[in-house]
């Protein structure tokens, strides 16, 4: 079989593939401490279950519109209006298989071959990759620790050229926690003022997730709104990874052009999915808060544990669920088995010696760091930072 060359330009998600090393070695017998992937350890809220089994009752069975129900995109328009003081009208909102799918459509709808997307590193591997697959070329502008991996608005400014059409950033930021103030957001919105042509993607999934008070979105300065898509999903704040419920708020044009694409790829969302996802919406949100509540109360533990462990540096997460550790003093060391060079080496070395699972943050655009998710028990992080400082001290 020929397999298309396009293929060639992505490869699997790094996460995705230390999660599955991860179930080979539970499989194995292995006690593995899993903190590879970016899921809520908790089950959806049992309000929106029984919202999903009532949608089936009332036979919500059939094909949904393609870009969803008007009753969820009305839904959306009122969160929206309700945490984030945005006005939008139904027909700017649409609803994908995922935010993932929302980016799918999105970069697929702008970039041409040669167009150009401005990525702030670290950053969610799924944006190059699909930027990648559309023959677009990523353009990397590097957040350093020292700043909480924040870009400044000269680095931006220096980075754009007449071929940028993407900028494509998330805050509170998946894989660093974090979170751009609302002074820092209006700094990088005069700088695109004077490009009217790069439209901004503001990845927003893990909004509910923040530990330092109100979210920001860039969508607030108005003189950018027409060209700010706004991209949101049940997934992390809703405990709803598996619905693969996600949406945008953007210009009509652009929604009518990501309807044309969806249309011809999944169509409309599991339409069962999209009626429990109006009831998570406009019900109470206590369950979400007290989730929040919960990954607070781990980061206070593992920020400062990790912080503690030797020749280890990390920043303070002030939203998302991952501790994100730079580690590049043990690079060039070796237990006397193992040589440890650079974060991938690290990742399989924690993997096979600790049996603990993060992912490299090479992965995300930043070779000195390693990712561990908290969305963990209190237990298995307590257990995970003990193999980690036994591993690291094994380092010489
Ligand atoms: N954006 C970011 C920053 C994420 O971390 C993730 C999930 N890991 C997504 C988007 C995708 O979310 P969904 O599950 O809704 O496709």
């Amino acid at each position: 079989m020929q397999l298309a060359k396009r293929l060639d330009r992505i490869s699997e998600p790094q996460t995705i593939l230390m999660a599955k090393l991860g179930r080979e070695l539970k499989a194995k017998g292995i006690n593995v401490i899993d903190l590879s992937l970016g899921e809520p350890d908790f089950r959806t809220p049992q309000h929106i279950c029984d919202a999903a089994t009532k949608a089936m009752d009332e036979g919500y069975t059939k094909y949904p519109p393609v870009a969803g129900f008007p009753e969820l995109r009305q839904a959306i328009c009122t969160k929206l209006k309700r945490d984030n003081n945005l006005d939008y009208l139904p027909e700017e909102i649409m609803v994908s298989n995922g935010a993932k799918q929302v980016l799918a459509n999105v970069i697929a709808s702008i970039i041409n071959p040669g167009d150009e997307a401005i990525i702030p590193t670290p950053y969610w591997v799924t944006y190059s990759s699909i930027v990648s697959l559309n023959q677009g070329a990523n353009v990397f502008v590097a957040g350093a620790i020292e700043n909480d991996f924040k870009i400044t608005p000269q680095q931006l400014e220096a980075a754009i050229t007449e071929r940028s059409r993407l900028f494509i950033f998330s805050s509170p930021c998946n894989p660093t926690g974090t979170v751009y103030s609302k002074e820092e957001l209006k700094a990088l919105a005069e700088v695109f003022v004077k490009h009217p042509d790069i439209v901004i993607i503001s990845d927003e999934i893990y909004e509910y997730i923040n530990y330092i008070g109100k979210h920001e979105s860039i969508a607030q300065f108005t003189e950018l709104k027409d060209r700010v898509v706004v991209v949101n999903g049940f997934a992390k704040g809703f405990a709803m990874t598996g619905w693969r419920l996600g949406y945008m708020a953007a210009p009509v044009e652009l929604v009518k052009a990501c309807e044309k694409l969806q249309s011809s790829s999944t169509s409309g969302v599991n339409s069962i999915a999209q009626r429990a996802a109006i009831t998570a919406l406009l019900a109470d949100l206590t369950p979400s808060m007290d989730m929040v509540a919960a990954f607070k109360q781990r980061k206070e533990y593992i920020i400062p544990a990790m912080a503690a462990l030797p020749n280890v540096r990390i920043s303070n997460p002030d939203g998302a669920f991952y501790a994100f550790p730079d580690i590049s003093a043990y690079f060039g060391k070796s237990d006397g088995t193992t040589n440890v060079n650079n974060a991938d080496d690290m990742a399989m070395y924690l993997l096979n010696t600790a049996h603990v699972i993060g992912v490299s943050g090479a992965a995300f655009g930043e070779p000195n760091c390693i990712r561990f998710s908290f969305a963990a028990s209190m237990e298995t992080l307590e257990e995970g930072v003990k193999r980690i400082k036994v591993a690291l001290e094994a380092l010489k």
